[in-house]
């Protein structure tokens, strides 16, 4: 015993030891794990891993490939992959095909830009191949950068709508559009973008701040029509008379109308006067006639005050009342052309707030504004301008056969079928055509003020102002749109031939069965759908899947017809839409077929094509069903609050006609991502943080943990602070991970784990609490709550395991012999704790949970992302030792902070410096005292001191801190009395001495 064999102490003592790197790396270390996976074909090993596994299936919406993404484009992919790891690792087999929408107009705009004048004299094939090449380029940029966030996903593969086969697919589905009766050929007012000289969607249009001339107008109600409406007003005070009632409503009538009458109307589109056809008024409201002097006015009794105040008229009198209905079907006569404005009766009408209902989709805010009165109740009505006018003006359209044949002997209906003429008489350009008198060749926002100095001059002016309001607007050039009949092809919203309901009555009964996160979305569909008008799908471009209709050169038929079109959907599938234009109709149409109408068999072909919205709402059926044969309806969909009008829309209707079905059983919407004070981000501001700088910088895994910090069904802010922070989070969640994997190098999961049954109390409990965290998180992942999830494992690194397991842990795993149970015990469950955090942080943060991985001992799969989540489900005790260790009052982790507390004012007063200085007595109640006295030789771990004596009180706790006994042990720096007491090791206590001989045999 004597001789002992000179010791260096401090190699007997356990440091950790890791090849998980402290400094993270991420811009370095991120792309290599990425050819790592790439070259292991991580994705469809995963696949193959899932396979016979229920499916869960997330269907990608397609984003546009143009640009390079941005920052909301890089979080909702995060989402998506969130959403897709997330479920992998709970057990499903979760395949990911991202796609890319590849037609539309800001495509073939970028490209008529490119080419210039070139562009005129190419066909439009080489037109097609140019915007082929440009969303070719574009997409494999936006493939790179989604790669690059860690991503996984058919890379290789992604559909395209500009591909053969989806093409194809969409054609087809169109054809099941045309199959199922909801498609029809007609002029009617849609979104019109005059700069562009194309129809517009709903989703195409954005609304901003805007100013019009408001002006309130007089239009000329003839002698004949006032003697009429006297007529009616008579015949209704008698009807009244046989049963008594309110008087009041009928004043006067014989005497009233002694002066000229005028119905008084109010617009902010002055450039639609020339279109007017009519008048509306609603026929519950009550009008009034008032005097103002040399004339009278016909107004909605209850605007009479406000129609008198705006205009700056006498204080009228009211000089006749009576419902609206009486002026059904009376003739006023046109402002200023020599022709009738019919008075028509809808219940569109409303007291207030916008004339031109279509201008005031956006209800919330036609909502807050409509609160001041405008308007008069007399709508004009120009039904080649509005939506709620060409409804009404077909309503009315037996009354408006002679001013329609007037106006076709005029030569303005062009080549327009009788019977369904709608008067438009405004050009691609937004000019008005010859036939308008003073304004003709005008662009209609100049006529503006034209038109209402014209008024002005001629007397039929009232009043006029500037009239702020939403204006819808290109989303493309950004300037204001116009409302514009034009011949389109429609799909109808109520139409319905085989029987079933139409598309808004199917729709409106989906949106209850799905599930809408947040809630919100179901009405913000459900209002939209209600509200909205037939489909526009055409749009005269050219890249596109063309709309396959032909027209028989003999005799004008046109040929939409679903047989034929899946004919031509056959030829896309080999040749693509292209050719449409390389090939003739002949080619093109099956085989000796003859126009259904003369026989006839010259045809041309439809130059238009489908709406974009209508080619990604092919991609439920075209990529799932179609292409890839994978599950249908989806379990999810996830995009931007743009897109309840947009793809969540076009989705349902395709869904709806292909298979009467939503194509999606949950739908999420995303907020926006904004700047740190809540603002947009624009290039312009200066205020975006782009991608690829954040991903160069910082790491892929910092903008993940930021989506996942992030609360995303609201707006997400960022900021270089916020992701300041995120970074110091990442550090900490990293260092705790090294922590753990630095203390079990030596430890082979398979031959050094404890029995469940052997563990050390304090470390059954922190596999409780990892239990419990598990539970959590896989909840929280199944609930699409990242934020939960990061809040869960953040604490979970950050208290439970650093500041008090970890803490606690590091005596024992110093200084215990390697293999002494004590400190296997710790490692058993440092092993199981790290293994569980890994599983639980990978789908979000993606690589370093794959790097921690390599680094956990033991035997497992290749890759993290191949591995699934742990039961979490508790053992027996979990529950008592919960209960024990973080009861609020009672449990030892309390107790724990109130001798910290102690510990750190007998610091402040010199008693002690270390923690291990110190010798604490514990006197507690007879409700403590037990517990506390049979763990008293842990407590000195616990509370990380050397000395701990429990003590039994009458009552409650009392802490006292004294300077530990003894002397400081040079190995563990614990004092004790046992120090120096073995004289061949004289600097060192008596449980250092036993770990010694345990571990080193000495
Ligand atoms: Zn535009
Ligand atoms: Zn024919
Ligand atoms: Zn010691």
């Amino acid at each position: 015993m004597e001789n002992k064999t000179p010791l260096d102490l401090k190699a007997t003592v356990n440091l950790p030891k890791t090849n998980f790197s402290q400094k993270a790396n991420l811009t370095q270390r991120e792309p290599e794990r990425l050819a790592r996976w790439k070259q292991m074909d991580l994705y469809h090993q995963i696949c193959q891993a899932r396979k016979g596994r229920p499916t869960f299936l997330l269907h990608d919406g397609p984003p546009y490939a143009n640009a390079d993404i941005h920052i909301g484009t890089a979080m909702n992919k995060i989402l998506k992959d969130f959403i897709v790891k997330s479920h992998s690792m709970m057990g499903y087999d979760a395949p990911y095909v991202p796609g890319y929408d590849c037609h539309g107009l800001p495509i073939e705009l970028f490209v008529d830009k490119k080419l210039g004048a070139k562009k005129s004299q190419m066909s439009p094939v080489s037109i097609r191949k140019a915007c082929r090449e440009h969303a070719a380029q574009a997409l494999k940029r936006q493939t790179r950068d989604f790669q690059r966030l860690g991503v996984l996903g058919e890379w290789e593969n992604p559909y395209l709508t500009m591909s053969n086969a989806y093409e194809a697919e969409t054609a087809r589905l169109f054809g099941r559009f045309v199959g199922r009766g909801y498609v029809y050929k007609g002029a009617r007012p849609v979104y019109w973008c005059i700069h562009d000289q194309t129809a517009l969607a709903e989703a195409e249009v954005e609304y901003k701040e805007h100013a019009s001339p408001s002006i309130y107008v007089k239009f000329p109600f003839p002698e004949d029509q006032v003697r009429e409406l006297e007529k009616r007003i008579a015949d209704l005070r008698n009807a009244d008379l046989r049963e008594p009632s309110d008087q009041s409503a009928i004043r006067n009538p014989q005497s009233a109308f002694g002066k000229p009458v005028f119905v008084l109307i109010w617009t902010t589109t002055p450039w639609t006067l020339p279109a007017n056809l009519g008048i509306a008024v609603n026929p519950n409201f009550d009008y009034s006639a008032i005097d103002v002097g040399e004339e009278l006015y016909i107004v909605a009794r209850d605007l009479v005050d406000a129609v008198a105040e705006k205009c700056g008229l006498e204080p009228p009198r009211i000089v006749a009342t009576f419902p609206g209905s009486a002026l059904d079907g009376l003739e006023a006569r046109h402002a200023w052309i020599d022709r009738p404005s019919l008075l028509m009766v809808g219940e569109h009408v409303t007291l207030g707030g916008e004339a031109d209902a279509e201008t005031e989709i956006d209800v919330a805010f036609a909502q807050k504004k409509g609160s001041g009165k405008a308007g008069t109740g007399c709508v004009h009505t120009a039904p080649g301008h509005g939506h709620d006018d060409f409804v009404i003006g077909q309503q009315y359209r037996d009354q408006l056969a002679a001013v329609y044949d007037r106006l076709r002997e005029a030569g303005v209906l062009g080549g327009q079928m009788k019977g369904a003429e709608v008067y438009c008489p405004v050009d691609n350009a937004g000019r008005f055509t010859s036939e308008v008198e003073h304004f003709a060749g005008q662009s209609v926002f100049e006529a503006n003020e034209q038109i209402v100095e014209f008024l002005r001059a001629n007397g039929a002016l009232v009043f006029t102002e500037e009239y702020p309001h939403r204006y819808p607007h290109c989303w493309r050039c950004h300037n204001p749109v116009i409302f514009r009949a034009t011949p389109q092809w429609f799909i109808s919203m109520d139409r319905s031939t085989d029987g079933g309901p139409g598309l808004r009555a199917a729709a409106l009964r989906e949106v209850e069965r799905v599930t809408w996160m947040p809630a919100w979305g179901r009405d913000r569909m459900r209002n939209m759908l209600k509200g909205r008008p037939d489909w526009c799908v055409s749009r005269q471009r050219v890249w596109g899947v063309p709309i396959p209709a032909f027209y028989c050169a003999g005799c004008g038929e046109t040929i939409a017809d679903e047989k034929v079109i899946d004919h031509v959907s056959s030829i896309f599938a080999k040749e693509t839409a292209d050719a449409w234009y390389a090939r003739e109709a002949e080619y093109l149409l099956p085989d000796g077929f003859g126009c259904p109408k003369c026989d006839g068999s010259t045809f041309t072909k439809e130059t238009d094509i489908l709406d974009v919205w209508f080619d990604s709402g092919s991609s439920s059926i075209a990529v799932l069903v179609a292409e890839r044969h994978l599950q249908w309806p989806a379990d999810v969909y996830i995009e931007g609050p743009d897109q309840h009008r947009g793809w969540f829309n076009s989705s349902l209707m395709v869904g709806l006609a292909a298979r009467d079905e939503a194509p999606y059983k949950t739908v999420i919407t995303h907020g926006w991502t904004v700047d740190g004070e809540g603002k947009a981000m624009h290039k312009s501001t200066g205020n975006a943080i782009p991608a690829d700088e954040v991903v160069s910088k910082q790491g892929a895994e910092i903008m993940r943990l930021w989506v996942a910090s992030s609360d995303y069904t609201e707006d997400v802010r960022v900021s270089p602070e916020i992701l300041t922070r995120m970074v110091d989070a990442y550090r900490k969640l990293r260092n705790t991970a090294r922590y753990a994997l630095g203390n079990i190098s030596d430890f082979d999961p398979e031959t050094d784990a404890v029995a469940d049954g052997e563990l050390w109390e304090i470390d059954r409990w922190a596999l409780a609490v990892t239990r419990e965290v598990t539970r959590k998180a896989v909840d929280s992942y199944k609930r699409f709550d990242y934020t939960t999830v990061y809040h869960a494992l953040y604490n979970y690194a950050t208290v439970t395991l650093s500041n008090v397991y970890i803490d606690i842990l590091k005596d024992r795993l110093y200084t215990f012999a390697p293999k002494s149970v004590g400190r296997r015990s710790a490692q058993t469950a440092l092993f199981q704790i790290v293994d569980a955090f890994a599983r639980l942080l990978a789908p979000v943060l993606c690589f370093t949970a794959d790097e921690i991985w390599e680094n956990l001992p033991g035997k497992h799969e290749a890759s993290i992302h191949l591995a699934e989540f742990r039961d979490g489900e508790p053992l027996e005790d979990d529950a008592v030792l919960l209960e024990r260790w973080n009861d609020r009052d009672k449990g030892i982790l309390s107790v724990r902070s109130i001798v910290q507390q102690h510990l750190e004012v007998a610091r402040n007063q010199k008693v002690i410096g270390a923690s291990l200085e110190a010798r604490v007595t514990l006197t507690l109640g007879p409700d403590l005292y037990p517990i506390f006295k049979e763990i008293e030789e842990m407590l000195t771990s616990i509370f990380i001191v050397s000395q701990v004596e429990v003590v039994e009180g009458s009552e409650g706790l009392a802490v006292k801190v004294e300077h530990a006994r003894g002397a400081k042990c040079e190995r563990c720096w614990n004092w004790s009395e046992t120090v120096g007491q073995d004289p061949g090791f004289p600097t060192i206590d008596a449980r250092c001495v036993r770990q010694l001989e345990e571990g080193w045999g000495l």
